[in-house]
């Protein structure tokens, strides 16, 4: 039998909407239960054994296990979701969509959503804060059902009213939404716990919902088992005092050794290169690079950790890798490559805006709405925005797509004028719905 790997869970939505709060307050829950094992710190990740998990969810526990525990993704936001790609979609099996129920959808959430809904992500909405609902009767990570009993009807209908309101916005999104405890079907209604971060209420039913969903969901899929090749994804290329040039990576396939000769899908061709180290961050954190890391010989999916190799400087975040052992191997992974990139980049249309931006995951996003709202699109690609992307937007004959939408990079040098020259006009935002509204509303403004 194929062993069942642990499944890496995102969490995502908008600023101080209470994402590390969250992770904190699930990592935090070690010191209360103390004969839960050990959480695992990783490189951009942090590793909750199942029996921690079944601890905080203690009396409310009715699902089978079968899965180790979850890996959550520490870096928070979109940057680090669409950067976490994988073949057919984003590498996160499962996300956590996180609401400050108080402020509702904001952007950010609402870009989250678009990309959930682009990688058809399984996802649970914690509705957070619900500390904050005037009159809430607070109690230390009480499950949800047993907190609710105790609020007076005022403060009932207040969070009622919340929680319609996000299911309004979901319904937005074309998902069908309710409370945890009113839905049958948890395969077709996205599940919205109420949640504090900061009691801790809540966190039971959000925890076990995730391991249900996990379960049901990728096991069929077999997304979850560990297979031989060792496969992972970029995420990001960092530079390390008295280690050069290195990458920190989710490794979500497979067991990665060092010697082990692997492939990464560069920006313009496959980089070959073999591992010289894996490190690992120490459990105790110490301030001297050095010391920061354990080096190991090898590890096993799924988990994060930073590797030392040659030849890392022409490698994109959001890139993904795996081990090859023959020319065979690399040639076959040079086409996977190039079929994904094609896939991502659309039939250049003759006529169209230029697109470019940081990941290919937000390429893919990106691409995905402007085809929704009906703008063209003549050349997208991953990097910043540099002359040739101004000529190639300025050969438009319609004023309209004369534009380059600039999501998360740069303007080199001497852009700016060119632009001005050419007449092209520069959307450049780190919000994709910003930038969409933006962009958008521009077009009305010239249509009339
Ligand atoms: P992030 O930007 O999504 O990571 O948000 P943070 O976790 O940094 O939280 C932003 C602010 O909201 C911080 O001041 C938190 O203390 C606060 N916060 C987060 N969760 C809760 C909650 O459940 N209740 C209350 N009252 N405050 C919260
Ligand atoms: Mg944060």
């Amino acid at each position: 039998m194929k062993q069942l790997r642990t499944p890496i869970v995102s969490v995502l939505g908008h600023v101080d909407h209470g994402k590390t709060t969250l992770l904190d307050k699930i990592r935090r829950t070690r010191v209360t239960a103390k004969e839960a094992g050990g959480i695992t710190q990783h490189i951009g990740a942090t590793e909750i054994p199942i029996d921690l998990i079944k601890q905080i969810c203690k009396d409310i526990w009715n699902v089978k296990v079968t899965i180790p525990g979850l890996l959550f993704i520490d870096t928070p936001g979109h940057k680090a979701f669409t950067n976490l790609r994988r073949r057919g979609g984003a590498l996160a099996d499962l996300a956590i969509l996180i609401v400050d129920v108080n402020e509702g959808f904001k952007p950010q959430t609402e870009e989250a959503v678009s990309i959930l809904r682009t990688f058809k992500t399984p996802f649970v909405v914690a509705a957070n804060k619900i500390d904050r609902i005037p009159g809430w009767q607070s109690s230390e990570y009480a499950p949800f059902l047993k907190s609710w009993a105790q609020q007076d009807d005022f403060t009932k209908q207040k969070l009622e009213n919340k929680i319609y309101e996000l299911i309004g916005d979901l319904y937005r999104f074309g998902f069908s939404a309710d409370r945890f405890d009113r839905i049958k079907d948890f395969t077709r209604t996205v599940a919205i716990v109420p949640i504090s971060a900061i009691t801790g209420e809540g966190i039971p039913e959000l925890l076990m919902i995730l391991v249900g969903l996990a379960q049901k969901y990728l096991e069929e899929n077999l997304r979850l088992q560990v297979e031989g090749k060792a496969k992972g994804t970029i995420l990001e290329v960092k530079e390390e005092k008295g280690l050069g040039i290195t990458c920190d990576v989710i490794l979500y396939d497979g067991t990665l050794k060092v010697g082990d000769t692997i492939a990464i899908a560069g920006k313009d061709d496959v980089i070959v290169t073999h591992v010289k180290g894996i490190l690992k961050p120490r459990p105790a954190k110490e301030m001297r690079v050095e010391s920061k890391f354990q080096s190991v010989k090898s590890v096993t999916a799924a988990a994060g950790v930073k590797l030392v190799a040659p030849n890392l400087e022409g490698v994109l975040a959001g890139s993904e890798f795996e081990a090859v052992e023959s020319e065979e191997d690399i040639k076959n992974f040079r086409e996977r490559v190039k079929k994904e990139y094609e896939e991502i980049s659309i039939q250049t249309d003759e006529e169209g805006v230029v697109l470019k931006t940081d990941t290919l995951g937000s390429l893919e996003a990106l691409i995905n709405e402007l085809k929704e709202i009906e703008i063209p699109i003549k050349k997208a690609e991953v990097g910043d925005v540099d002359k040739r992307d101004v000529v190639e937007a300025s050969a438009n004959r319609d004023e309209l797509n004369r534009v380059i939408l600039a999501f998360n990079v740069k303007l080199l040098p001497g852009v700016e004028e060119e632009a001005a020259k050419y007449g092209v006009r520069i959307f450049k935002e780190d919000i994709i719905y910003t930038l969409l509204d933006k962009v958008k509303q521009w077009r009305e403004e010239e249509k009339l």
